[in-house]
């Protein structure tokens, strides 16, 4: 993926250049997403959201799902 974005760069007109761009601006707001922290509405731990668990409709952490 990264080697295909720079042969598009070199190879690129002024709008192609602007594609390339914004496509690994959104590949970043993708992979800082995935990173996102939310707060275990039990213990109040900051834990990242997909290791959020849902128990009795509260976000909770893995040790506090009981998991
Ligand atoms: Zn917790």
């Amino acid at each position: 993926m990264r080697n295909e974005i720079i042969n598009v760069v070199l190879t690129a007109s002024d709008e192609e250049m602007f594609n390339a761009k914004m496509l690994s601006e959104f590949e970043h707001k993708k992979i800082k997403g995935s990173f996102n922290k939310a707060k275990c509405e039990s213990c109040g731990e900051y834990v990242f959201e997909r290791y959020l668990r849902t128990k009795d409709g509260k976000h909770v952490c893995i040790p506090c799902s009981g998991y």
